[in-house]
């Protein structure tokens, strides 16, 4: 048994302040007064002197960090990324594919496979599934991927994708030749069904929707507006992806919330129009997260598009972002400062939000009772000081 106590114990809805949890057999077993729990319970305990103790964080959407991209696809890059994230507060990561090759694609699946399967505590965030993300990108709208890796679905190549039994989100632009048979497939297998890098209408969102399509990439970037399907299809001006995610209480979406992506005003916005609950913090990040300003590559080492970090943004040449560099915990922090969200609010749109879309949130995602002790424990300023997996603290 552990007893963490004199904390400020960060739950889904409250504050609980002089709070104490504790974790048995690597599970919440109780959450309550530090007085009354360390008067009747033994085992080691922690004092966290009033810092926060919160969920560990979940992260949908990550392409790499500490120098390494998922899609170089070994054991080594993946455990890499997974450790740097973990540095930032994220315990239950969901390493992201990009365009690519099949034979890239399905490598990077393999080498999250194994290191899936003999995680331990010195390998950073547990790995909760694959976000299958690249390559069914619209041709106008891959943003800083390579357009030769982007192609439209094939049943035959994501049939064997959804074979390694690890992916758990899958992302396809609605308005791709096939992208209704993927979504009905991603939907059996179990998956979040999301749409992006995408210019599709509001009937083409429809239509995906019918087909099991619940989720939208990266709110605002990459994706259609009233503009984009005004120059697409002409007048009168139609509605987008925007207009069908705001008007539809089932779908969720995201924001790269590191405060470059989007200003201060969207993340309110987005915050107010769309809410805690169907809101989730993705970092987005690439491999320049936690490394000095300069030129590296998005994808695979060997053959992805080049883009530059300036140490607080990926960009391209022409201007337009390439992926944050940002850790979860500044993502946390950025909407606590530019946002009218409480703590606990933030912190479960980086936690227990996107834990329930991917179906999740019995096991973690929240410091609820008979959930796994992912915990988290962060100084007044929200950086994260300690981090448990299980109950077992990691050693990063
Ligand atoms: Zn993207
Ligand atoms: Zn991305």
């Amino acid at each position: 048994m552990i007893v963490f106590h004199q904390g400020r114990i960060i739950l889904e809805d409250r504050l609980l302040d002089n709070a104490a949890l504790v974790v048995s057999e690597g599970r919440i077993l109780e959450v309550g007064s530090s007085e009354s729990i360390l008067s009747r319970t033994a085992g080691e305990r922690i004092d966290l002197a009033g810092a926060f103790l919160g969920p560990g964080y979940v992260d949908l959407h990550v392409h790499g960090g500490n120098g390494a991209d998922y899609m170089d696809g070994t054991p080594d890059a993946v455990i890499t990324a997974n450790r740097a994230h973990a540095r930032h507060g994220t315990t239950t990561i969901f390493p992201t594919t990009t365009t690519g090759s099949r034979v890239q694609l399905e490598r990077m699946l393999q080498a999250c496979v194994d290191v899936k399967a003999a995680w331990g505590t010195s390998q950073g965030a547990r790995i909760g599934g694959v976000h299958y993300y690249g390559p069914y990108f619209a041709a106008d709208k891959v943003g800083c991927h390579s357009v030769e890796g982007r192609r439209d679905p094939s049943a035959d190549e994501y049939q064997a994708a959804f074979d390694f039994e690890i992916i758990k989100v899958a992302t396809c632009a609605a308005e791709l030749p096939g992208a209704e048979a993927f979504y009905r497939e991603a939907k059996a297998r179990g998956c979040l069904v999301t749409c992006g890098h995408s210019n599709a209408s509001f009937q083409e969102m429809q239509a995906a929707f019918d087909a099991g399509m619940r989720h939208v990439d990266h709110f605002w970037c990459a994706m259609s507006s009233v503009s984009t399907i005004r120059q697409r299809l002409g007048a009168p001006f139609q509605a987008s992806m925007e207009q069908f995610v705001l008007m539809n209480r089932e779908m969720s979406t995201e924001v790269i919330a590191d405060g470059q992506h989007l200003a201060p005003d969207l993340l309110e916005f987005a915050y107010r129009m769309i809410g805690a609950d169907r809101l989730c913090l993705v970092t987005d990040a690439n491999r320049a997260l936690d490394l000095v300003p300069g030129k590296y590559r998005f994808g695979p080492q060997e053959d992805g598009a080049w883009f530059e970090s300036d140490g607080n943004v990926g960009f391209v040449e022409n201007g337009s972002l390439a992926s944050s560099v940002s850790g979860m915990a500044h993502l946390v922090r950025t909407m606590v400062k530019d946002t009218s969200a409480s703590i606990p609010d933030v912190v479960r749109m980086a936690s227990l939000t996107p834990a329930s879309r991917i179906g999740m949130d019995t096991e973690l995602g929240s410091l609820s009772v008979g959930k796994r002790a992912d915990l988290l424990v962060l100084d007044e300023g929200l950086n994260v000081h300690r981090s448990f997996i299980g109950g077992i603290e990691l050693t990063i």
